[in-house]
């Protein structure tokens, strides 16, 4: 099995809401790229695992020095917005893009923009990356997870090999990912629909969701336990499952919470045989795949995080679990 590990390099740091932490992505904390990728680097090279860095152009001057074994990718937040998340005032957009690309409309999300400025946002930001890291993007992963088919069409004419904004089996009135499977292999994107098997020299490389439909990544365990991260896992090794896709934002690596998390789910990981850590770039596609729900592993890791939950958030994840 190979596994990768996605990195979308942003600003911003870890609070503590409600006695939960979270990512919060203020552009003033640029400890979440100084300190943050820094750490991920750090982590990954003590198991033996490369970081796919995802960077936002207006990062890149602060990226850090990670040595050789890692590559770097684009990621892109289109727009200028602002936002408030429990009260805290943050900007959702790409301040050097903002400033070297066309963007007629404000949106965050790439989907709202034509293709034209799509392709001017994409061909930018990955001129921009090569110049400052001597090294052609080849990823990418849209802000906010939202593409359409005009993106997989401009990221095929920028030279973009492999695309890692797939949140397998959901939708949200700014993203659609709904026509895959919640467990979904590699595929080369058809024209016509961005979630189809096509023949577009572009891999959409989706990332591991776990029962619930929530990505694998150490932001979810304060959500979720970290059991039930480890649980996915096992649930496509159990499989033969050829690749498992975690991803993370930068900024959470300033916390040390997140960093065991991501360290011990990275040892569990390296109990089983067979497994090989990749950069995206170097990921395949595979013919499709019979993978099935298998409900043993996350009934075998029940934790504490999700028998406390609130009975509504409960109900949730039931009504989530029967639509499979
Ligand atoms: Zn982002």
């Amino acid at each position: 099995m190979d596994v990768i590990i996605v990195c979308h390099t942003e600003f911003g740091h870890v609070e503590r809401i409600r006695g939960v932490r979270y990512v919060v992505f203020v552009k003033s904390s640029v400890a979440g790229v100084e300190k943050g990728v820094k750490s991920l680097a750090r982590l990954a090279d003590t198991h033996g695992a490369k970081v796919t860095f995802a960077v936002m152009p207006e990062t890149a001057q602060n990226f850090p020095d990670v040595g050789n074994g890692h590559e770097i990718g684009l990621h892109v937040h289109a727009g200028w917005m602002e936002r408030e998340f429990f009260g805290i005032r943050y900007q959702v957009g790409d301040s050097w893009l903002r400033a070297h690309s066309t963007q007629s409309v404000d949106s965050p999300f790439l989907s709202d923009h034509s293709f034209g400025e799509q392709l001017d946002m994409i061909q930018a930001g990955k001129e921009y990356i090569l110049e400052c890291f001597e090294k052609e993007p080849k990823v990418f992963v849209a802000g906010s997870w939202s593409i359409n088919n005009d993106t997989v069409r401009a990221l095929v004419e920028a030279g973009i090999s492999h695309e890692c904004s797939g949140v397998a089996h959901t939708k949200t009135e700014f993203d659609d990912w709904s026509k895959l499977p919640r467990i979904c292999m590699p595929y080369y994107a058809d024209p016509d629909d961005y979630q189809l098997r096509g023949n577009l020299p572009l891999l959409m490389v989706p990332i591991s969701q776990m029962l619930v439909g929530s990505s694998v990544n150490p932001e979810h365990v304060p959500l979720w336990g970290l059991s039930w991260l480890k649980a996915c896992f096992a649930e496509y090794y159990a499989q033969n499952l050829p690749v498992f896709h975690i991803c993370l934002h930068s900024p959470c690596m300033t916390d040390p919470f997140f960093v065991d998390a991501l360290n011990e789910l990275l040892l569990f990981i390296r109990l089983h045989k067979d497994v090989e850590f990749k950069c995206t770039s170097e990921i395949e596609e595979h013919e499709g795949n019979s993978a099935r729900t298998k409900l043993a592993p996350y009934l075998a890791a029940i934790n504490k995080t999700i028998l406390m939950r609130p009975l509504p958030r409960i109900r949730d994840v039931a009504g989530r679990i029967i639509r499979g």
